[in-house]
């Protein structure tokens, strides 16, 4: 079985991994137990990007480790900082993708400029705290202030109302959410009596989920929670075919002129959901047989539910949304020769330019493989670095012949699989 993906992008820009500089943050000095939330539209054109404010909001639950709390990935092209501001010390980051950045390479953006909903997650601080938001540079990988703003944590302004009601059921429940990767199944196009079916699709999922690897060996390390979202009308927006519903999410195909990709502009609701339980990664499950998805990192990850191959595109989606993983295939129908600067490394842990593989997974490479590595029958299931990947033909290489991030029906390869666990332990340790 060979299924061609069209573009489900989880990054554009180009990226190398950043250098951070590492101290132990004792958590409970700095932070509560619940989450501040920034609320903002991410605006601009194809050359230019400007942060809005919208509100600050509290959220009850802090979903991420309270041990790991500055990032040590380097992966995405946004990084967000919180700075203490008596002592200066970075006391939490993290790294994400958006929507935002996949919309500057569209024709549209060329000529009007745009806004997309977004908000920055952070553990609720005790005292007064910077936070400031990173852009990548693509000529040199670096990472550029493009906003910052203080938040005193007693502002009257932070808005702690509780926007949506809705039932939650843990499906799979192994550890405290700061010792497991909390995945957070939400429904959209699901009416209420509906909400049947989308319980049985997370069950579903997630029974499909701890049978592959490397999950099924991590299965002691993951919850699985179900926020049963009402949508007022059944099924998602097809807009290339006049179908507009009107649901919790906004989810919509035809993204970006891709009918298969699966996507929602309206990260705020979606958040509204999201922040009722504790919350590593958001996944979407949105009630249509129409094939098609989307996984953007530490963004969402979105499928549809009741299609054949759902499990299939689940699983790929987040390998984009939790490993930040890059798509493997390079016979997508777009030409996006200008996403990737084959200057550099990009920041996909599963692609390379070979122009540093050392930092790549050269480890994983045997003495006697040939790098680059020609696709022959022989090479079945060796990791060695193949041409091909990231949408290209030319200059970005894999590391295995087939991978889950490059068809569907296969495994995650050896490179994938190590950079997945190495998120889950991160999360839950
Ligand atoms: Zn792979």
């Amino acid at each position: 079985m060979k299924a061609v993906f069209k573009i489900f992008f989880n990054s554009v820009l180009l990226a190398l991994l950043s250098i951070t500089s590492f101290s132990q943050v004792n958590y409970d000095d700095f932070f509560t137990s619940g989450t501040l939330r920034i609320d903002y539209y991410h605006t601009g054109t194809d050359k230019t990007q400007q942060i809005l404010f919208k509100e600050l909001r509290k959220e009850p639950y802090w979903g991420g480790s309270r041990t790991h709390l500055i990032d040590k990935f380097g992966y995405g092209n946004y990084m967000v900082k919180v700075v203490d501001t008596k002592s200066e010390k970075i006391i939490f980051s993290y790294n994400f993708c958006s929507l935002f950045e996949e919309w500057q390479f569209t024709e549209e953006a060329k000529l009007t400029n745009k806004g997309f909903p977004e908000s920055l997650i952070v553990p609720f601080p005790k005292n007064e705290v910077r936070i400031e938001l990173y852009s990548r540079v693509f000529e040199d990988n670096s990472f550029g202030k493009i906003y910052e703003l203080v938040v005193k944590p007693d502002d009257v302004f932070i808005n702690t109302e509780k926007t949506v009601n809705t039932e939650v059921r843990k499906i799979h429940y192994v550890a405290e959410p700061d010792k497991a990767l909390d995945l957070v199944f939400i429904g959209d196009g699901y009416t209420k009596p509906e909400l049947n079916e989308f319980y049985a699709e997370v069950n579903s999922t997630a029974e499909f989920l701890f049978s592959i690897a490397p999950f099924k060996d991590l299965k002691d390390k993951i919850n699985i929670w179900a926020v049963g979202a009402v949508s007022a009308e059944s099924g998602t927006d097809v807009p290339q075919n006049g179908i507009w519903k009107s649901t919790a999410m906004n989810c919509n195909f035809d993204t970006f002129g891709s009918d298969r990709y699966l996507t929602s502009s309206d990260f705020h609701s979606i958040r509204n959901y999201a922040g009722l339980v504790p919350c590593d990664q958001i996944c979407i499950l949105v009630n249509t047989d129409v094939y098609g998805g989307g996984g953007i990192y530490n963004f969402w990850n979105i499928t549809s539910s009741k299609n054949e191959y759902r499990n299939e595109v689940f699983a790929h989606e987040l390998g984009h949304s939790l490993g930040a993983l890059g798509d493997e295939y390079y016979d997508s129908e777009v030409s996006t020769e200008d996403i990737y600067n084959k200057k550099t490394e990009p920041y996909q842990a599963n692609l390379t330019t070979l122009v540093n593989f050392e930092i790549k997974w050269k480890d994983l490479v045997s003495e006697n493989t040939k790098i680059p590595t020609d696709v022959n029958a022989g090479n079945v299931n060796v990791v060695g670095a193949y041409e091909g990947g990231g949408y290209q033909t030319k200059g970005i290489y894999r590391p295995y012949i087939n991978c889950r991030m490059k068809a569907l029906g296969y495994e995650f390869c050896p490179v994938c699989q190590r950079t997945l666990t190495d998120v889950i332990k991160y999360l839950s340790e």
